[in-house]
């Protein structure tokens, strides 16, 4: 075996790796449950708490925030990572891009899943699905249709990809009609996917 190197640097499968991990995992709680460590509902709490409950809710917070306080706002585009730790939070290795008029920012993993799960919770499973990961680059326009957003002509479309040591939360623009709003009622409109850049704030009615 000493002529077989194991190159984890480059040609790496990441599909095969990633269904390694999933193995691994399994079989740690299988052996977890098998001892009477943990208990599978209770792990199936957790997964479900950071899908829908912890996660979308802290990037919601941080987004209100940035609406609500320039200072803040300014704090979060210079260094999204300190920003986030001021309030307590954990955000690592993340950066807050914002949409403008004039730009849009969408972002994707276009190798894996990379995603600031610690603000938006665990990946939606089209994110993490090979149609979105190689059109969001090719057709950005196109998947933004998709999601039902369209654009003015003149608004260009970033799209940034998100790798292990670079995480992207976007801040979308603050709807009209929510001047004099409390944080937490701004909270209520970001939704999931204007973080991601694949939607927009919940429109008022
Ligand atoms: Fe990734």
């Amino acid at each position: 075996m000493a002529t077989h190197e194991h190159d984890h640097d480059h040609d790496h499968d990441y599909g095969s790796e990633l269904s390694e991990m999933q193995l691994r995992v399994r079989a740690l709680e299988t052996i977890l449950t098998e001892k009477g460590y943990v208990d599978p509902a209770a792990l199936d709490a957790i997964v479900e708490t950071y899908e829908t409950k912890i996660g979308p809710r802290n990037g919601a917070r941080v987004v209100a925030k940035a609406w609500a306080d320039p200072a803040f706002k300014k704090a979060l585009l210079d260094d999204a990572s300190k920003a986030i730790g001021t309030l307590g939070r954990v955000g690592d290795h993340l950066i807050a891009v914002e949409n403008t008029p004039q730009r849009h920012n969408m972002v994707v993993c276009t190798l894996c899943s990379c995603y600031p799960w610690e603000m938006l919770g665990l990946p939606p499973v089209w994110y993490k699905a090979a149609p979105y990961r190689s059109r969001a680059v090719k057709d950005p326009r196109g998947v933004l249709a998709d999601f039902g957003v369209t654009l003015p002509k003149e608004t260009e479309v970033r799209v940034w990809d998100s790798t292990a040591e670079t995480r992207f939360l976007v801040l979308p623009m603050r709807p009209a009609g929510t001047e004099g709003w409390s944080e937490e009622q701004l909270a209520a409109i970001v939704t999931r996917d204007s973080m991601i850049g694949t939607g927009l704030p919940k429109v008022l009615s």
